[in-house]
């Protein structure tokens, strides 16, 4: 049994309570390592570890802080085969996902913000007819608190953290306690790469205690959480009357459009992916498929047929490309949702059961990729995210209906669009209710670009300079001569 502890301080650390709980690994449905219970004791000490830290760390360099940052984007690159199979055995993601994904891009943060911090620079604004000018720092803020989800555990803890320490601020970081493991590992990283002491702080445990304390700490002044909605909620209730900085990417029900126009090959292989990847647990998973009147049944006939040959089986294998859902508890909510759906009057088209695998993964979670159709937009099947292997495909007539389906939740993040049609593109783009909308193309990411949800999917932006900007307090300086 493997021990996951803290770092606090620039050391690995026990909960000072002496608490543990267990660590599952997904496809086997077994415990393999033990985690910290930490609490608020924990989270104090690591808050003045990063406190005592920021004397120095916001007075860095930026030429220092980049070395930095690039070397822990070099060790997690040459760690990638240990990472990716931590990652892989931890979340029940397909080995080549978490070779080729999650990794890279957990190296990619950190060089991206080593490199745009250096661009990165106070902005000046003259007013000659008054004889003055003025001066906008961009300062550090201090601690800030980073919680992270499962889905992506090392790729998502990244995003948050490189922008945070690149700025200048100290960090006090919780992963999701069902995915751990990247993020030990990550701690040795840092030990490896010579982070000062206290500059980041890794803590583990369950949100209701250790997330908690880190959100009601007072001298953390800032949150950046990526989550479930119900927890984004109870977060900003915390926070807001303690005026905290926040930034909140939540959940979503993603819509897929699909126009009879579409290049047809490429979007039905995308679409597998935009629905499957990662079992469908990714926030941008388009888990709405709308598809044109004119081609819904090609469509579907296609669909079933590709999704029925998707590789289901052992994360380690590499040919593996659909794995387990993250715990028990999921998979047993994702399986409410496909009773749920046939309760609203939805027929299952594939999939809607358990996998009773063999062998090694006998005791896993697996859910066949699930295809339902039959339910109406408003129905809460097509309204509540689900977060797992099940989509519902929907005809739809012309712009203006797959418009009305597309906006009909309570969520915003992401939406992609399948069309030729230049103007219906730029104006469905326009029209449509998201933080983020791809057209003919699903997941192609560009780390400068702003990337967050409007409605129930979240406030704030991350990515470029609008992280670094969340990061930082502008304080306008005002000189007349
Ligand atoms: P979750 O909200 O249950 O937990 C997320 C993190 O918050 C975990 O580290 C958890 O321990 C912590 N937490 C829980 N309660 C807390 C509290 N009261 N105070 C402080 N921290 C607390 O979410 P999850 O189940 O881990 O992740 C799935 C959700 O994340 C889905 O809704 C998904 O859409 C969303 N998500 C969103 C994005 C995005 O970018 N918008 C990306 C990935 C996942």
């Amino acid at each position: 049994m493997e021990l996951i502890r803290n770092y606090i301080d620039g050391q690995l650390c026990e909960p000072i309570n002496g608490n543990y709980f267990e660590c599952f690994e997904p496809a086997t449905g077994e415990s393999y390592a033990l985690i910290p219970n930490s609490d608020k004791d924990d989270v104090q000490q690591a808050v003045i570890a990063a406190k005592e830290a920021f004397r120095f760390w916001s007075r860095t360099s930026t030429d220092y802080r980049h070395d930095l940052l690039r070397r822990m984007s070099e060790l997690i690159e040459e760690n990638l085969s240990a990472l990716a199979s931590a990652e892989s055995k931890d979340t029940g993601k397909p080995i080549s996902l978490a070779s080729t994904v999650d990794i890279p891009r957990a190296a990619s943060n950190f060089k991206f913000f080593a490199n745009a911090l250096t661009q990165f620079a106070s902005e000046s604004h003259e007013m000659p007819h008054a004889n003055a000018i003025n001066y906008t720092l961009r300062q550090p803020i201090g601690v800030v608190g980073c919680i992270s989800p499962w889905n992506l555990p090392l790729y998502l803890f990244t995003w948050k953290i490189a922008p945070a320490l690149a700025a200048g601020n100290c960090v006090i970081a919780k992963p999701s306690e069902l995915t751990p493991m990247t993020a030990f590992l990550l701690s040795k990283i840092c030990i490896e790469a010579g982070l000062p002491k206290g500059v980041l702080n890794i803590i583990h445990g369950y949100g209701q205690s250790s997330g908690e304390a880190i959100v009601s700490h007072p001298e953390i002044k800032a949150i950046s959480f990526t989550g479930g909605t119900a927890t984004g909620a109870r977060i900003a209730a915390q926070a807001a009357p303690m005026f905290k900085k926040l930034s909140l990417e939540l959940g979503g029900k993603n819509p897929n459009i699909i126009f009879a126009d579409c290049r047809y090959d490429q979007m039905l292989q995308t679409t597998i992916r935009s629905s499957f990847a990662n079992q469908g647990q990714i926030c941008l998973c388009g888990s709405r498929i709308l598809v044109e009147k004119s081609i819904y049944e090609k469509f579907k006939r296609d669909f079933l047929e590709k999704v029925q040959q998707l590789a289901v089986g052992d994360p380690n294998n590499p040919e593996t490309q659909f794995g387990a859902l993250v715990s028990k508890a999921h998979m047993e909510k994702v399986m409410r949702y496909i009773e749920l759906a046939k309760e609203e009057g939805g027929e299952v088209l594939t999939g809607g059961n358990v996998i009773q695998m063999e062998g090694r993964c006998q005791g896993g979670w697996f859910v066949a990729p699930t295809v339902i159709e039959g339910l109406p937009a408003d129905c809460r099947t097509n309204q509540e995210e689900i977060f797992g292997p099940v989509v519902t495909i929907m005809p739809f007539d012309g712009e203006d209906e797959a418009l009305s389906y597309a906006n009909s939740t309570g969520y915003g993040l992401s939406s992609t669009i399948w069309t030729e049609n230049l103007s219906r593109a730029h104006h469905m783009a326009a029209q449509i209710q998201a933080g983020i909308v791809w057209i003919n193309g699903w997941m192609v990411r560009d780390l400068r670009t702003p990337f967050g949800g409007i409605k129930h999917s979240g406030v704030g932006r991350e990515g470029g300079w609008e992280a670094l900007r969340f990061f930082t307090e502008p304080k306008n300086v005002c000189i007349s001569y």
